[in-house]
């Protein structure tokens, strides 16, 4: 049995819904199906989901909303109207919409999110009923059917551990197709939470996980995930495999493809997951699994933005307890960090500069008092590029044909750090550079 998502633009318009249905109703193994709301139909269109984040706004601030409720509903009138379906729904997606806005027009986070989760609870309704309308027995459950609770925390929530064994109950008997509208659960009293942006990917995984299912395959609009940054490298190579810590480690830019928060439930459950093309559905796509076979280096990626904060202190290496303090004054202050290069007598954190906004004067203030260091300094413009493959552990010269190429492109190169399951390095540069490193290094490790 497998668990399918499919993304916006896979379920932006008619054309694609048929799309989808097909691919659902010719494997009987497709049995559970999360769809996201309706997406992008060509670059300058604008999605269901941030229409209606449109409307939340025009909600709040007390501005003239009935165009935007219009034009949402066109979007799902459009869809109707070309599949034939006999029994309308917008009229009860009007209704639905109107509730929510009477219901929480004083409670602005409620609103944001009960309106947020209609893109995907509307679409997933429409295609439910078309699909019966075609014969084929299909369900519609809700998050709230189905048992998926999550915390309470307004557009970035988190699942309850209880979620699992309910999802699993709850859709153990289920006939048919079960059509699962994405992006958001229900706290513990039956309000909406949504996940962060992206999210339907998190209740697909979710429902895989609760279900033990044999794949979870992720319906997008490419046939995979490449080895970089396809805005950046020319048509790059697709990835046939990769192993759940490879993907984490290029959780950078380009790889968005799937969510990272997505990956945490079928990870602990040790689901593969399929990225494949909605488009090219024969294409074998790119499997994200436990183990593979390694063969080197899996794929390159990079992210602008980062700050590095340095510091230096004679005798650093004995005095014991430095690093401890020094995250606590980070954990105190709410910061995150993403790397942590040292040497004997210095050490820097590497975090994404945003972080700092409004923090940065008394966060070195805190370090200069508390930890007495000799030297401070703080970085900004620094971009991270990632070189991953589980097959480097063994393989003699894998760095050197990055710096080789960074030289030869006259890239300067900052800091160098490789993880200890040495399945990732890490190379820090300036962002002026990004792209061409980038470039640099997919030419050295995938085309020589
Ligand atoms: N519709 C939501 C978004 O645009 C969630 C998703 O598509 O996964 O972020």
């Amino acid at each position: 049995m497998k668990v399918c998502k499919f993304g916006g633009s896979s379920v932006a318009d008619a054309k694609q819904i048929k799309k989808i249905l097909n691919i659902i109703n010719n494997d009987a193994t497709r049995k559970y199906i999360v769809v996201s709301a309706p997406g992008k139909r060509h670059n300058k269109d604008v999605k269901v989901t941030d229409l209606l984040i449109a409307l939340v706004e025009a909600v709040t601030y007390k501005k003239d909303y009935q165009e935007l409720i219009s034009q949402i509903l066109e979007r799902f009138l459009q869809i109707e109207r070309e599949l034939n379906i006999r029994h309308s729904l917008i009229e009860t997606f009007r209704t639905q919409l109107n509730d929510y806005i009477m219901r929480y027009q004083d409670q602005p986070e409620r609103l944001t999110d009960a309106l947020k989760s209609c893109g995907e609870d509307f679409n997933a309704q429409l295609i439910a009923s078309y699909n019966n309308e075609q014969g084929i027995m299909t369900t519609y459950l809700s998050p709230g059917d189905i048992g998926l609770i999550v915390s309470d925390e307004p557009s970035n929530a988190i699942v309850l551990e209880e979620s699992y064994e309910k999802i699993k109950n709850n859709l153990a008997h289920a006939e048919g197709k079960v059509i699962i509208p994405g992006f958001f659960g229900v706290n513990k009293n039956g309000d909406i939470n949504t996940f962060s942006r992206g999210g339907s990917d998190i209740t697909g995984a979710i429902i895989a996980s609760s279900l033990s299912s044999d794949v979870y395959e992720n319906f997008t609009d490419v046939s995979g995930i490449f080895s970089a940054n396809p805005n950046i490298v020319d048509h790059p190579a697709s990835i046939i495999q990769l192993t759940y810590e490879e993907m984490r480690e290029l959780s950078y830019a380009g790889f968005s493809v799937f969510h990272d928060e997505a990956l945490l439930p079928v990870y602990r459950s040790q689901i593969p997951v399929n990225i494949k093309n909605t488009n090219d559905p024969d294409h074998p796509g790119t499997l994200i699994t436990n183990t593979r076979q390694s063969t080197g280096v899996v794929g390159v990626s990079c992210d602008t933005g980062f700050a590095s904060i340095n510091m230096k202190k004679y005798l650093m290496n004995r005095e014991i307890g430095f690093t401890r303090r020094l995250l606590s004054i980070l954990e105190d202050m709410n910061i995150s960090y993403e790397h942590m290069p040292s040497g004997i007598d210095d050490i820097s954190i590497i975090l994404r500069a945003h972080q700092l906004e409004g923090k940065e004067a008394k966060l070195l203030e805190k370090i200069e008092h508390e930890l007495k260091v000799d030297a401070l300094s703080i970085e900004k413009n620094i971009a991270i590029l990632m070189v991953v493959g589980l097959g480097m552990k063994t393989l003699v010269g894998t760095a050197n044909k990055a710096t080789e190429a960074f030289k030869a492109r006259n890239i300067n190169l900052k800091m160098i750090n490789q993880g200890s399951s040495e399945i990732s390095m890490m190379f820090g540069i300036e962002d002026k550079d990004a792209d061409q490193a980038v470039i640099a290094a997919y030419e050295a490790y995938f085309t020589h």
